[in-house]
């Protein structure tokens, strides 16, 4: 196969929907060989009846739990070229004052606990090939304190930390990583506001948004950092969300 992932073994996390499904689309569209992880067996099977021919994987299975790790790792094999570490869960727009402990919790065993897991578990067999590509995707909530709660802010906040913090531990290693922030994107993820506070104050700091991106245009600068033509990016942080982050 021709394309920027032919002979590439990409694992997408949250590839049943939203911005993993599209990314994980993309990357079989363009040759790879992608393992597809998500908790939904039926958004995974739906993904890959979508894509009759292509070479996909689809793994069940929690990017919070070892064993779940464990399995897409095996399901991998021993060249791993990529990870786009997508998966990831809202919260429910509280403020600080009145988030509960299981809603703090959950927010970060899924999108910090989880990511840094999967950037472990990956690490060796790209360090033994010395090359690999990782690309996290944290948000708006990740460069601001206007876009979510204090949980998911707090989380995605830690994604662009654990993201620096690996670019710069394997400078010159070969191993890429990096982090896409969108801004309002149309998928599943929803969003309920638990806070007549966090939603008076979220809502005004939305009516600068630049109105709701596709999937496919996060895919877009998602498949890019996991490709050959970021060749010289690293530790970058890189907005995709129409220009929201320049207000
Ligand atoms: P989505 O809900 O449509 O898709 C997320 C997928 O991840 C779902 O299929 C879900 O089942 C899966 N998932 C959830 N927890 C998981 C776990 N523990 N293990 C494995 N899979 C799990 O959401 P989306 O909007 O496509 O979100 C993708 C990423 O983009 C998330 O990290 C989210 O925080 C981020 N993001 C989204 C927006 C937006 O407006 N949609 C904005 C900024 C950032």
């Amino acid at each position: 196969t021709d394309g920027r992932f032919a002979g590439k073994t990409i694992i997408v996390t949250g590839a049943g929907s939203g911005i993993g499904r599209a990314t994980a689309s993309r990357v079989a569209r363009e040759g790879g060989r992608v393992i597809g992880v998500d908790i939904s067996q039926e958004r995974l099977d739906e993904f890959k009846a979508e894509h009759a021919g292509a070479d996909i994987t689809v793994i069940v299975a929690d990017i919070s739990d070892d064993a779940g790790v464990a399995a897409i790792i095996e399901a991998a094999g021993e060249k791993i070229d990529g990870l786009a570490n997508v998966a990831g869960i809202m919260d429910d727009m509280t403020p600080v004052g009145e988030v509960t402990d299981a809603v703090w919790d959950r927010v970060f065993k899924v999108n910090v606990t989880g990511t840094m897991k999967l950037m472990r578990a990956v690490i060796p067999a790209m360090q033994a090939a010395n090359s690999g590509q990782i690309v996290n995707v944290a948000s708006e909530a990740g460069l601001r304190g206007s876009a979510a709660g204090a949980a998911y802010t707090a989380s995605k906040h830690a994604v662009v930390g654990l993201t620096k913090s690996a670019a710069f531990m394997y400078t010159g290693s070969g191993i890429r990583v990096n982090a896409v922030c969108p801004g309002g994107v149309a998928t599943n993820i929803g969003a309920n506001f638990a806070s007549s506070l966090g939603a008076e104050r979220i809502q005004r700091a939305m009516a600068i948004l630049p109105g709701v991106a596709q999937s496919d245009q996060l895919a877009a600068s998602i498949t890019w950092l996991l490709s050959d033509d970021s060749t010289n990016v690293s530790g970058a942080i890189l907005a995709s969300d129409g220009g929201w982050s320049a207000a």
